[in-house]
């Protein structure tokens, strides 16, 4: 075996030993039911994958349609949580999925896809974005573009969940800025969770502004709370 070869070959076992040690102390969990061993089970995989699409669609202000799959709550606040803050980035897939079935049920026209950006200083501390994770897995399947920096979050705003509505108006109030021409442009907006709107509404603000034609937002979850 060349040399090369061979220390690859070394590095490789060190790698899986690692891997095994670290699995040893930090054993994976369900991201649900907290089994452990796994970090995604099959009963709460499928559990997840057969939930039904409890779809609420509405007029928003800016928006020209906006709607989530599903009420914030159960497995599905589980997967979003996980996705979110713990790292659970696989989960992308099945929530993306839902949102795709969504989508092909509503039949809106838009003709590009942004994910809801997150504020750089937050894009650090978490590593992703994980609506950018959902976008691209959306625009794969519909064969569309997914636009990841046409818009910036330019200033870091706090979370909504535990914020009155006027609060929560203030608190997204100038946290985006658009950043590529989009004049003419039908948007289709993506995010994670949608609590009073505000967000997403902000958002599809700044993108009328600069002369999107039309502007539409989706999001897995909708909820009071995140
Ligand atoms: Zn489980």
């Amino acid at each position: 075996m060349p040399e090369t070869a061979a220390w690859a070959d070394k590095w490789s076992h060190l790698l899986l030993a690692a891997e095994w040690l670290t699995d040893l102390v930090f054993p994976p969990l369900c991201w649900c039911c907290d089994r452990v061993d796994v970090r995604s089970c099959q009963d709460c995989l499928r559990a997840l994958q057969a939930a039904p699409l409890q779809m609420t669609a509405r007029r928003a202000d800016k928006l020209d349609r906006e709607a989530a799959t599903g009420p914030h709550e159960g497995k599905l606040r589980s997967a979003v949580h996980a996705l979110k803050y713990t790292g659970y980035k696989e989960l992308a897939d099945p929530l993306a999925e839902r949102l795709i079935h969504a989508l092909r049920w509503l039949d809106w026209s838009f003709d590009i896809i942004l994910p809801v950006p997150l504020h750089s200083e937050r894009l650090r501390e978490r590593g992703y974005n994980q609506s950018e994770l959902l976008a691209e897995r959306v625009a794969v399947a519909l064969s569309m573009y997914c636009a990841t920096d046409f818009v910036a979050r330019v200033r870091k705003t706090e979370q909504q969940a535990q914020r009155s509505p006027a609060e929560r108006k203030s608190n997204v109030e100038g946290a985006f800025e658009v950043v590529a021409d989009v004049a003419g442009l039908r948007i289709l907006l993506v995010d994670d969770v949608v609590t009073s709107g505000e967000t997403l509404n902000e958002c599809a603000s700044v993108l009328r502004k600069h002369g999107a034609a039309a502007v539409f937002g989706i999001a897995v979850s909708r909820g009071g709370q995140s």
